[in-house]
């Protein structure tokens, strides 16, 4: 009667652990959804903080009125921006004088004029182009569907970006994209939906070590309270490329705050037509103790990080 008893406790004993060991596989379960969750976020992290390989050049190239930024890391070359129809030869120019024969990433932040009048120039023949991004909205413009045609029949591989995406530069530089939101991307792929290009750029935030740019295309009033709404005090930059060529439609006090630039970059053309860089803005950069290039007066602004400080060299033409 007591072995018969000893046995109904051994047969509860192990029940019980049983019971437990199946609390412990779930809990560990959880752990292992936890962990690679985590695990994620820190691949994530560890990717944003990718250690530099030796220097980033970041050159805001003196094309006259529009954007251009030749970005070169150990291991790529980046374009984001063309400038514009006028300016042709002298993005030929610039991408000569920098050596550039192969571009890996050409970034597209929207499709006006001063920012894709360039492509013609990329797809002539001349450079092998691994990947093009944009913004991916929809355009009717001749020059960003004269692009697509030929990207398209060269084999190009087009991407759009979104908020999110993060890309790789190599050499231990990130781009995270910040702007457009998905959900802008997809009402922006509706018929007969308004679009505001300036306000749908492509904004993103690269990271090389410990230095920070920003870069805007021509986001708007609008784009920054999004972007300052979603990020807050992550888009801390040492360096600012002036959104809208330094128009007083950007560079809100709000969003400079946040971004906390000791240096911005003005991309513009001599007595363009439209006034950029405006008073306005280059007051509040200075409000803010910011030094302040012009590619108009000081020709292609060239910084360069080795992920823990930076240096800006001006280079008149
Ligand atoms: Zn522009």
């Amino acid at each position: 009667m007591q072995k018969r008893w000893k046995w109904w406790v051994g047969l509860l004993l192990s029940l019980t652990l049983l019971l437990a060991g199946c609390g412990a596989a779930k809990t560990a379960d959880n752990t292992a959804a936890s962990t690679s969750s985590s695990a994620q976020g820190s691949a994530k992290a560890a990717v944003q903080t990718s250690v530099p390989q030796g220097t980033i050049s970041i050159k805001m190239l003196d094309v006259g009125q529009g954007d251009a930024i030749l970005i070169q890391t150990q291991e790529q070359t980046v374009l984001i921006d063309t400038s514009d129809v006028d300016e042709r030869d002298k993005l030929r120019a610039q991408l000569a004088k920098a050596g550039v024969k192969k571009i890996d990433k050409v970034i597209l932040t929207h499709p006006h004029a001063d920012h894709i009048g360039g492509m013609e120039v990329l797809l002539d023949g001349s450079y092998e182009i691994g990947s093009i991004y944009d913004n991916g909205m929809p355009s009717t413009s001749k020059l960003y569907l004269s692009y697509m045609k030929k990207a398209k029949a060269r084999g190009i591989p087009h991407h759009a970006l979104k908020t999110g995406d993060v890309l790789d530069f190599g050499g231990g530089a990130q781009f995270k994209v910040l702007s457009p939101e998905e959900s802008l991307v997809q009402k922006g792929q509706q018929k007969g939906y308004k679009h505001d290009p300036n306000n749908e750029s492509v904004v993103g935030r690269l990271t090389f070590g410990q230095f920070a740019m920003l870069f805007t295309g021509d986001a708007e009033k609008e784009a920054e309270a999004s972007i300052a709404a979603r990020y807050g005090s992550e888009l801390k930059s040492q360096v600012l490329k002036a959104p809208h060529h330094g128009s007083k439609t950007s560079s809100s006090a709000a969003y400079l705050r946040l971004v906390q630039p000791e240096t911005c970059v003005i991309s513009c053309g001599a007595g363009n037509d439209y006034g950029h860089p405006h008073k306005e803005t280059l007051k509040k950069y200075a409000a803010i103790h910011a030094k302040t290039y012009e590619t108009d007066k000081n020709g292609t602004i060239t910084i360069t990080s080795d992920g823990k400080s930076y240096e800006v060299k001006e280079e008149k033409s």
